[in-house]
């Protein structure tokens, strides 16, 4: 499943790839898509993409003003932008569930699992009431502390919550705890100031590198352009159960909390 990272990637690609591209038509191939009605996009021209928690929102100028279609990529959802129109030869046709026919090439959404979801909305205020963007200048450390308030789940899980920090899930929630060196099983609410300002800082910092290697793909997640990211490499803990703890040489050990797993080090995460 993508998270911040991903999400943000593909936005950024998109954006990129999108730009003022114009859209010609619009063609829904998924009956399961078909209660969207996207017929007011037809002729709009596109003012980019950005990320709006963990979905990515692609902004279209329309006559009667902008228009935001919102993508949850879910599972196996990937929105791939073609040049000339056509679908690469790994992706089978069968699994596009949608196109949008640019002035130049055109938008594909390809999902082979179908959990993927696309919403028109316009405004996006309704998109936003999550949690806070972990990336955004509102999150400090007093701020996470506000957040946590008195709550007592186990850290690892308290991350995980998108009502209170939007877009963080299993992979780098593992990651960030054994960055900042704290146990996913500390009680949210008992971290010591000095804690939660290392948590922001690890939390920004390895969100950031994994945006600047196009994110952390296992076996679905691809860019704008059918390629794969490559911050898998700069995992520490994540799915490395039995390995060398990086910073103690301890054995990493996979724990699971809330029917998912942890991954961390009992010696030097306290
Ligand atoms: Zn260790």
């Amino acid at each position: 499943v993508p998270e911040l990272p991903e999400v943000e990637t593909v936005a950024r690609g998109l954006d990129r790839a999108l730009r003022g591209r114009c859209v010609r038509g619009i063609e829904l191939l998924d009956p399961k898509l078909q209660h969207l009605d996207l017929r007011q996009l037809k002729g709009a021209a596109i003012d980019g993409a950005r990320r709006v928690g963990k979905r990515v929102a692609i902004v279209f100028s329309t006559p009667r003003g902008e228009r935001y279609l919102l993508v949850h990529l879910r599972m196996t959802g990937v929105l791939l932008y073609s040049p000339n129109g056509l679908l690469p030869e790994d992706k089978p046709a069968k699994h596009i569930r949608g196109r949008l026919r640019l002035d130049r090439g055109a938008l594909l959404f390809y999902d082979p699992r179908r959990f993927g979801t696309l919403d028109l909305v316009d405004d996006l205020t309704a998109a936003r009431e999550q949690g806070v963007d972990p990336l955004s200048r509102e999150l400090t450390a007093s701020r996470l502390a506000q957040l946590i308030g008195v709550s007592k789940q186990p850290l690892k899980l308290w991350l995980l919550r998108q009502d209170k920090l939007a877009g963080l899930g299993n992979i780098y929630a593992s990651e960030i705890l054994w960055d900042c060196q704290v146990s996913p099983n500390r009680p949210a609410c008992g971290l010591a100031a000095e804690e939660a300002a290392a948590l922001v800082i690890s939390t920004k910092a390895i969100l950031r590198k994994s945006i600047r290697h196009a994110g952390t793909t296992f076996s679905d997640f691809h860019n704008v352009n059918g390629e794969a990211g490559s911050f898998l490499r700069f995992l520490k803990v994540y799915g490395k159960t039995g390995q060398p703890c990086p910073r103690c040489g301890a054995a990493i050990q996979r724990q699971v909390q809330g029917q998912r797993s942890t991954f961390w080090c009992s010696q030097c995460q306290t």
